[in-house]
């Protein structure tokens, strides 16, 4: 007899990012979803032991944001009452790669800058009023629960903190794992008798460093993104200042292969006065400091291949940076959680059985994950210093990528097409259309030729709050 997924109790497994997008598409199948977080979470915007990422610079993509105004209708309406910065993601920014800035263009892709802890504690805040969804906090799972044959979950084992380090046992029809890159199911199933799954790792060792300034909000600075990003193998180092909420900037710097950002003051102005230009050392040499300087290491991009799994339990899914935790320089990491969300979504209104529900999702997350994957993972084979499984093609694909960089210094059309492939709004393969192809092959003999960067103040009379 077809067993179909029970729509009773879901259990979601953390409660950052990808478990609260998680919760929020589980609400519209389950009648009771309940979060499980093992840090104390407040009710107000706050960056947490068990994710200390969200301290550092977080952009959301194009690609993500429609996800999130598609589960938060009022997320926009909200976030535009607050003194959240929103721009076109062409004409807004300020982005110098491959020995030049892009060429400001109107996308219609409009993106908002924040800190991350503010992004999620609007999202937080939406999930946990839903009538059916509710999020334990202080709760550290220890263990996943299953059917004497170990073939289902069936639920959790977990600690509740501040209890004595009482064990509580809680049932579930679902359980989905986020708990992110540092995930214990690869272990779980290997305690239950299953095999771990296959992992690509491709080793970037980037070094992240990270300070909140003090902002006037009424520097015309405030109205556009900054990035750096470098011109591979040559420069190493990546940088970006966004104007965030409560009147801050937020500035993230570092750099591929060891190169890291320093920790202390003068190393950290030292760097950012190493960048190609000086609009973020203009800003932080004069602006007052609001944080220490934050460093973060990351060492490789993480990919678990769940749908190479031959046998799974059922009842189980993993969700988020917990199926694959990419190099943070691309941004991609919340927008590849919304989209896994969304199949999540898709997928269960379909009323799979229980026995397809993991290899159908796992399927479905691994299509997701391909793209930024591959972005992300060739870029970073264009330096020497990373190491890893090398998908065919990158080399031939990177010398016509930085063909690309180099033509959206001067040409619109390109600076466009290249913006949507990066915000994962359309596939990499746009950029081989023969309409963006010519307009590469010509742009990249002008490379040479001085950007056509627009001074800030042109380019504040477009920006706007919606
Ligand atoms: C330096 C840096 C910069 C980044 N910049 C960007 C960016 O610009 N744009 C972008 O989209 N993404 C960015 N990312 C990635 C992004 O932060 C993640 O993709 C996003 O947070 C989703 O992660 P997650 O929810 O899967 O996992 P996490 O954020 O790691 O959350 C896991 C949660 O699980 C909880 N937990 C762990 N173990 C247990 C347990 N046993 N029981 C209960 N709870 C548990 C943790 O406390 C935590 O709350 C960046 C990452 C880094 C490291």
């Amino acid at each position: 007899m077809k067993q179909t997924v029970g729509s009773e109790q879901a259990i979601v497994l953390g409660g950052s990012m990808a478990g609260l997008l998680t919760a929020r598409v589980l609400s519209n199948h389950f009648a009771q979803v309940t979060i499980l977080e093992r840090d104390a979470v407040h009710d107000r915007p706050e960056s947490r032991k068990g994710q200390p990422h969200t301290r550092h610079l977080h952009g959301l993509l194009g690609g993500g944001f429609q996800i999130f105004n598609h589960y938060f209708p009022d997320l926009v309406e909200t976030l535009a009452q607050s003194d959240i910065f929103f721009g076109d993601m062409g004409e807004n920014m300020n982005w110098y790669t491959h020995g030049g800035y892009r060429r400001p263009v109107h996308t219609g892709l409009y993106g908002a800058t924040m800190s991350r802890p503010f992004l999620e504690y609007q999202v937080r805040q939406r999930v946990l009023a839903l009538p059916n969804v509710t999020l334990w906090d202080n709760c550290a799972v220890k263990q996943l629960l299953t059917s004497p044959g170990g073939q289902q979950v069936r639920g959790v084992l977990l600690e509740k903190r501040g209890e004595d380090g009482a064990n509580t046992s809680l049932d579930a029809d679902l359980v989905v794992d986020c708990t992110g890159r540092g995930s214990r199911t690869p272990q779980w199933l290997k305690e239950l008798g299953y095999e771990a799954p296959p992992e690509s790792e491709v080793k970037v060792d980037i070094g992240y460093a990270s300070r909140l300034y003090r902002r006037d909000p009424h520097d015309p600075r405030g109205q556009q993104w900054t990035l750096f990003t470098p011109d591979a193998p040559g420069e190493t180092r990546f940088a970006g200042i966004f104007p965030i909420e409560d009147g801050r900037w937020i500035i993230s710097m570092g750099g591929w292969g060891g190169d890291h950002c320093p920790g202390d003051e003068a190393g950290f102005l030292a760097f950012a006065r190493s960048l190609p230009a000086l609009d973020i050392y203009n800003i932080i040499s004069k602006a007052e400091p609001l944080s220490d300087i934050i460093a973060h290491k990351m060492p490789s991009s993480l990919r678990r291949h769940y749908e190479k799994m031959a046998r799974f339990p059922q009842g189980l899914l993993v969700l988020g940076d917990a199926v694959s935790s990419f190099n943070p320089t691309y941004g991609q990491g919340m927008t590849s959680a919304a989209m896994q969300a969304r199949e999540l979504d898709q997928l269960l209104a379909k009323r799979p059985s229980l026995q397809k529900l993991a290899p159908a999702f796992f399927k479905r997350a691994a299509k997701v994950v391909d793209i930024p994957w591959q972005m992300a993972v060739g870029e970073d084979f264009r330096f020497a210093t990373t190491t890893g499984p090398k998908p065919p093609g990158t080399d031939f694909i990177n010398r016509y990528v930085a063909k690309v960089n180099r033509a959206s210094h001067h040409d619109a059309v390109v600076s466009a097409a290249f913006l949507q492939v990066m915000n994962l709004l359309a596939p990499p393969t746009s950029l081989f259309h023969p309409g963006v192809l010519w307009r590469v092959l010509r742009g990249g003999k002008t490379a040479a030729a001085a950007p056509t960067y627009q001074p800030v103040q042109s380019i504040t009379q477009t920006g706007h709050h919606v």
